[in-house]
């Protein structure tokens, strides 16, 4: 299973929610809307039978007055440091500008593979399209150079497969039923992962995934359990730190959120295991004392 990251760059109008919507389709619609947190982030979640792919905004890179490395850590959700692979999004239908060279410079202190998209190919000739590729080819050592029309679905199918040839083998992040059609499920694990974004070092939330184990709704409440999966044990000391401190803190930012988006009074149970631990899942259950998992 290829699964992992995609962070997505470019100027405004050059076609990347048109590119999203277009690889999105009809398999899963999830642009999640999150108006009470801080960012809008997760762009779209694209999963097939061998992957599933995240794609991400990166908004830091575009913003020239920051030090990149530092906001980046601190104030987006998914930073550049986060993403798998990079995908940057160009208009071929005009010229090369200072906004597209300001991005590419700012991928030069990034080591992780990059992949040009050349937009809007179906507003230019044939002949051109060369001429462009040689001259983003010059800028910058890209690992793939994709021309494509978002909008006209030209080579869009080689954008997914190229994607997938850069991800890492993993555990997909996100349930394909959480995304498919249960929507708060999947904005409230989304919350719980942005906290641990927020609060743990840049190397913990990589190896971390949350899943909704239970959403029990009574009159005026909801009970949820949640388990923070994570690779490694030392991850999991981690995420609890110092006598439960830092789950304590991710539980309470979160519950705040969720309790905004579902305006209702929510009760957080969080959980941290390995994945070996969770991975049975009927075991792991009884210790709630549930053996059905919703
Ligand atoms: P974003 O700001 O990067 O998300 O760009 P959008 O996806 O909103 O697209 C901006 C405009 O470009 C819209 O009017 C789209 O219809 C148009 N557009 C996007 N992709 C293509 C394409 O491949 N060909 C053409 N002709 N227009 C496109
Ligand atoms: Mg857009």
């Amino acid at each position: 299973m290829k699964s992992g990251f995609v962070g997505l760059i470019g100027r405004p109008n050059v076609g990347k929610s048109t590119l999203i919507n277009n690889i999105i389709g009809t398999k899963i619609a999830i642009i999640s809307n999150k108006p009470q947190t801080t960012r809008n982030i997760i762009q779209g979640i694209y999963n097939d039978e061998d992957s599933q792919i995240v794609f991400v905004d990166t908004p830091g890179i575009h913003k020239p007055n920051h030090k990149l490395g530092q906001y980046l850590n601190k104030q987006a959700y998914y930073s550049i440091d986060d993403v798998d692979v990079i995908m940057m999004l160009t208009d071929v239908s005009e010229p090369l500008g200072a906004g597209d060279k300001y991005v590419i410079e700012k991928l030069k202190e990034v080591n992780k593979p990059v992949i040009l998209i050349l937009n809007k190919i179906d507003k230019i000739l044939r002949e051109k399209i060369l001429t462009k590729i040689v001259e983003y080819k010059d800028l910058y050592n890209f690992s793939e150079i994709i021309p494509i029309s978002a909008l006209t679905s030209i080579n869009v199918d080689d954008v997914i497969k190229t994607c997938k040839k850069y991800l890492p083998e993993s555990v997909k992040f996100f349930d394909d039923d959480t995304i498919t059609n249960k929507s708060n499920k999947f904005l409230i694990s989304e919350m719980i992962r942005e906290k641990i974004f927020l609060l743990t070092e840049e190397e913990v939330p990589h190896s971390t995934s949350c899943y909704i184990e239970k959403i029990e709704k009574s009159k005026n409440s909801l009970n949820i359990i949640a388990t923070i999966v994570v690779d490694r044990e030392s991850l999991k000391r981690i995420i609890i730190g110092k006598q439960g401190a830092m789950i304590k803190k991710i539980g309470t930012m979160a519950r705040y959120d969720i309790e905004q988006l579902l305006k209702k009074k929510v009760y957080l149970d969080l959980h941290v295991r390995t994945i070996e631990k969770w991975r049975d899942k009927e075991k792991y259950l009884s210790e709630f004392g549930y053996n059905e998992f919703e």
